[in-house]
């Protein structure tokens, strides 16, 4: 079984390489690219959560505590209505997964039990995506891959750690497959997560769908109007109900809610 340094230096490198090459490769904002990387390197933590007691447990959820609250203040704010409220929620679910968290931990899971699962990977990615609020989709997909990357090198590496050479000939440990699989033994802990996975993937799918840009439902709209020919300088002149209104240039990014907020609240920036 590979320990904790091992683990969070690979999930480190893996967030390192996956926030650069989203940045340099596909456009992201260099900072969001950061995130990501950041998130890599604590999804890599993730599954330990299940080892009983001791420094890592205790270490991941303080990080989590922390960590949390940050990637959802936008959510926050937007549920509680104000950055005051924000503050005070974001203190409180500190407490919350600080220390209800490791007790909840500390009860119902068992080592290498269904935190250490494909299904495991899928939720903390879909929590991630959930909570993590922008308006643009390709941004929430940045962090929840983000996640699942960090996730997965955590059970690869588990994995790999069971095979054990002796000599030339490759033995297998009585760990091996108990890392990267789809079921575990009990029938409750696999009801659990097959239920949260399914859930949450209600709840993805629902959002996605809602959160299309106002760009790209103006190109499905486009080539329909394409193959009805050229508009008369009549039906120019009609705006049509059902495409959503846009202002500025059509590559223009999605505005920020968050940023009106804050802006309402603290007046405009200085320039
Ligand atoms: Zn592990």
């Amino acid at each position: 079984m590979a320990g904790y340094r091992e683990h969070i230096t690979v999930s480190g490198l893996c967030g390192v390489g996956y926030g650069t090459a989203t940045t340099l490769l596909l456009g992201f904002d260099p900072v969001q690219g950061a995130i990501a990387g950041c998130l890599t390197w604590i999804g890599g933590m993730l599954p330990d959560l299940d080892a009983r007691g001791g420094r890592p447990v205790r270490e991941i959820t303080a990080l989590l505590a922390a960590v949390g609250p940050m990637i959802a203040i936008r959510r926050l704010v937007d549920v509680t209505g104000g950055i005051d409220a924000t503050i005070l929620t974001g203190i409180l679910l500190y407490a919350a997964i600080r220390y209800g968290g490791t007790w909840l931990l500390d009860k119902f899971t068992v080592h290498r039990g269904m935190f250490h699962s494909l299904p495991a990977m899928l939720i903390a990615a879909q929590i991630v995506f959930l909570a993590y609020k922008s308006p643009e989709l390709s941004v929430r997909l940045l962090m929840a891959a983000g996640v699942g990357v960090g996730f997965f090198s955590h059970l690869l590496l588990d994995e790999f750690y069971s095979v054990q050479w002796n000599g030339i000939r490759p033995r297998l440990a009585k760990s091996a497959g108990t890392a990267i699989k789809f079921f575990g033994p009990g029938f409750g802990p696999n009801a659990i997560t097959y239920g949260l996975l399914m859930f949450l993937s209600y709840a993805v799918v629902m959002k996605s769908d809602r959160l299309l840009p106002p760009r790209m439902i103006v190109e499905q709209v486009e080539p329909l109007e394409q193959q009805t020919g050229p508009a008369t300088p009549d039906q120019k002149a009609t705006p049509n109900p059902k495409r959503p209104a846009i202002s500025g240039p059509a590559n223009q990014r999605p505005r920020d809610e968050t940023l009106d907020r804050f802006a309402a609240e603290f007046g405009p920036a200085p320039l």
